[in-house]
């Protein structure tokens, strides 16, 4: 029997993981789907890149192949780019079942998004303000079937509000029945979650990585101290000499603000590099299209505000360059 059938996972799940290369669970997989499988709540604390998407998408589809309906699944999630990304790893894991899937973001058509809600996904990923907002607007769709709840990147989820936030996610907890599970993902356990656990979960089980460390093994990392006015020419440098030595590269270069992020794209330019940005001042529309030209190596320079810090996914990137120190070291991990 394969490992991932050892879980509880039914054949034709086990067959989705073998067709994506997934031949054998990771540590937050093992430990946490038969917890989901047997109906518990769950608080993992996984850091991106450990299979946690997967440790929830996949007792969330068998449980959802017993008993299909819409709305039967949410997520929320703190950035637009994560859902789109838990959205697509929902998508083609529950292929099988004919998955409607639904993403509920800022930025985009309020109007396309409540016909989409009222089709009765089976599946909505969202992030808290615009699914609140659709919530206090139209009687249209209902959250009152929901079957499960899943805060993904929770602490951040907490954290990006001031109160505004906080308070969209009171309205969305409001809208969902109280007979449901709810299992709730994050890279680390801070003071509000807790908070938050004693009123979104029952008993949950909870599992956390052994691993000391929270960022990766193999992670190689350099701290580089330079005078602010020699910091960009030192920036050039390092890339060439980095792009003269390797072959397929990608980097991401992190900074602080919208401005920076824009003058280093314009600097970048100049000196020829295939670089393009993303941070909050952009249209949605241009974020996507940015993010996807980055992760299809069209441009091998992403320069980025912390809208892309946590949580996605792109396995080509070999070097990440934090242009200033991250203010706290949760952002830098
Ligand atoms: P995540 O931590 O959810 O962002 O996942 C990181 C990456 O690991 C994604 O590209 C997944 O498709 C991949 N992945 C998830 N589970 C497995 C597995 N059991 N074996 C191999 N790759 C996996």
């Amino acid at each position: 029997m394969s490992e991932f059938a050892a879980l509880g996972l039914s054949e034709w799940l086990v067959g989705q993981c073998v067709q994506l290369g997934m031949s054998k669970p990771t540590a937050v997989q093992q430990n946490c789907v038969p917890p989901v499988l047997q109906g518990r709540d769950v608080l993992g604390c996984a850091k991106t890149g450990s299979g946690k998407t997967a440790a929830f998408v996949l007792p969330v589809l068998q449980k959802l192949s017993e008993d299909p309906f819409g709305i039967y699944c949410l997520v929320l999630t703190p950035t637009r780019e994560l859902a789109y990304q838990i959205a697509e790893q929902f998508r083609v894991l529950g292929k099988p079942l004919g998955l409607k899937d639904c993403i509920i973001v800022g930025g985009m058509d309020m109007v396309a998004q409540a016909l989409e809600l009222s089709a009765q996904p089976h599946v909505v990923v969202a992030t808290p303000g615009r699914l609140a907002d659709h919530i206090r607007s139209s009687s249209t769709f209902s959250l009152s079937r929901v079957q499960f709840l899943i805060l993904d990147e929770a602490d951040r989820l907490l954290e990006q509000g001031c109160t505004d936030f906080t308070s969209d996610l009171e309205v969305v907890l409001g809208a969902l029945p109280s007979k449901r599970q709810t299992l709730l993902f994050s890279a680390t356990l801070t003071e509000t979650l807790e908070q938050l656990q004693s009123v979104a979960l029952n008993k949950p089980f909870f599992w956390e990585s052994k691993s000391e460390t929270r960022t990766v093994e193999e992670l190689d990392q350099r701290y580089i101290l330079t005078p602010e006015k020699v910091k960009d020419a030192y920036l050039v440098h390092l890339i060439q000499t980095f792009t003269d030595e390797h072959h397929d590269w990608s980097i991401i270069i992190f900074t602080n603000t919208c401005k920076t992020c824009q003058v280093l794209m314009m600097m970048l330019r100049q000196f020829k590099f295939p670089c393009i940005s993303l941070h909050s001042g952009m249209k949605q529309r241009q974020r996507f299209a940015n993010l996807a030209k980055f992760k299809a190596s069209v441009y091998r320079i992403l320069i980025a505000t912390d809208v892309a810090a946590r949580g996605l996914d792109i396995p080509t990137v070999q070097v990440v360059i934090n242009h200033n120190t991250p203010g706290l070291p949760k952002i830098y991990i």
